[in-house]
């Protein structure tokens, strides 16, 4: 990959970098004051015409300068909505949106300085790669030279150098998504906006171009704001991650934030693949009740449950937080096999706790079963029906309100357990 326009100092953190105007300027680059290109979602909100409640309500986010910010959750969570009101291309009913010091909320999305990539990738079937990279600079009529420098550099960097004077047609899908990419990195925007650009390539060309995408936004250091619905790729590629459901933010952070310290049942059950382990158990005596087992809260989690009045908690484990234990262990809980996944790598274990051995008071709470998941030693698979042990390493507990469904302690619990 060849050098690009970017200044080699204009990496995250360093603010000297060569700038340039946006599409309502020239596009040359300029010499100038550190210009910040942080965004800020202050209480923006979307209600769409006819619509009963917001899109998006009273979203709240600062993105800082040169950061990998990924929207994700399910879809309609309000996603596309977020990205579409900081590009301009949807009416905010409420609140601001800032780029860097300019309030830009009533601002034209062509004077916005962001470029944006979507899924589909839209590209002029009539032009060359090389007009279809420059051609929102041609619209701009930045000179024709400066053009064909732009999009040779981008042609280098994106590994389309020998592709330039085909059509899209000659070229697979991962060379088109890398023609929009290029499309976009071409302008020097202030802010990338991208909409779900993998989804329309294949599994394994998706995984390859992840890494692509976030190692060249670190590379430009172009503060990016990153759709997806999926938790892999949000994971993989953030520096942050914030998780929105039904249009109100749920919770902002590092990926290890979501994984470790989930705010709530839903991005405890939304983030991680297979899916944590959500089930309401009943307490007592600084205990969950698992099946035969007690599981020892933390007193944080007792104190702030005796708060509540609650009766029961919501907890949490992860599958790769299960480990294989004696049946003898008194924290071992049982269970019964219905199903073996096995990846290669990993396997899985989908079984339940069987009622014999005292299974009551567990409730699905965020999945449609109350099947338990377990990684297990991919070398060492039961069969279905087999009845496995296993306990919840300890301090790898989360805790719940069954009532509000938030995080109810600051610290990871740790277990001990002892026989019913
Ligand atoms: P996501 O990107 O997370 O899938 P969207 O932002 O597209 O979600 O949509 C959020 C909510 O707004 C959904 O309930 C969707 O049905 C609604 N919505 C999206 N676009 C429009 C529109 N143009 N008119 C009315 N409602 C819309």
């Amino acid at each position: 990959m060849g050098t690009f326009v970017f200044d080699e100092q204009c990496q995250r953190g360093h603010h000297s970098c060569t700038l340039h105007h946006g599409s309502s300027g020239t596009y040359l680059p300029v010499k100038g004051p550190s210009l910040m290109a942080t965004v800020t979602f202050d209480k923006a909100t979307r209600l769409y015409p006819g619509g009963d409640r917001p899109a998006v309500d009273s979203l709240d986010l600062d993105i800082a300068d040169g950061e990998f910010l990924v929207l994700v959750g399910p879809s309609g969570c309000g996603k596309s909505t977020s990205l579409r009101m900081l590009a301009g291309l949807e009416d905010i009913n409420g609140g601001k949106i800032w780029i860097g010091d300019r309030d830009v909320t009533n601002v034209q999305p062509k004077d916005r300085d962001i470029a944006m990539v979507f899924q589909s990738y839209a590209l002029y079937p009539h032009m060359t790669v090389a007009d279809n990279m420059g051609f929102a600079l041609k619209i701009a009529k930045v000179d024709k030279s400066e053009i064909r420098k732009r999009v040779e550099e981008a042609g280098k960097i994106l590994d389309l150098t020998q592709y330039l004077d085909r059509k899209p047609k000659a070229l697979s899908g991962g060379q088109r998504q890398r023609v929009a990419m290029g499309r976009a990195i071409v302008r020097n925007p202030k802010v990338f906006c991208m909409d779900e650009p993998l989804s329309n390539l294949d599994a394994k060309l998706r995984v390859q171009t992840r890494t692509q995408i976030a190692a060249l936004q670190r590379r430009l250091g172009t503060t990016t704001v990153y759709v997806t619905h999926d938790q892999v790729e949000a994971l993989t590629m953030g520096d942050r991650i914030c998780v929105l459901k039904d249009g109100i933010l749920q919770q902002v952070g590092t990926p290890r934030d979501m994984y470790d310290s989930p705010a709530n049942v839903f991005v405890a059950g939304f983030i991680g693949s297979p899916a944590m382990n959500l089930r309401t158990f009943q307490v007592g005596d600084g205990h969950a009740k698992v099946g035969t087992v007690d599981v020892t809260l933390s007193r944080e989690a007792t104190a702030a449950l005796a708060a509540e009045g609650a009766k029961d908690v919501v907890l949490g484990f992860r599958p790769e937080s299960l480990e294989p234990a004696s049946p003898n262990s008194p924290s071992a809980i049982p269970l019964e096999v219905d199903m073996i996944e096995e990846l290669g790598s990993d396997a899985f274990v989908f079984g339940r706790v069987p009622v014999s051995h005292g299974g009551s008071g567990i409730d699905p709470v965020t999945s449609a079963d109350s099947e338990i998941v377990a990684r297990i030693d991919p070398r060492d698979v039961p069969k279905k029906g087999d009845v496995v042990w296993f306990s919840i390493r300890e301090g790898n507990q989360h805790v719940f309100s069954t009532k509000t469904g938030k995080r109810l302690i600051t610290t990871p619990v740790t277990t001990s357990a002892s026989p019913a």
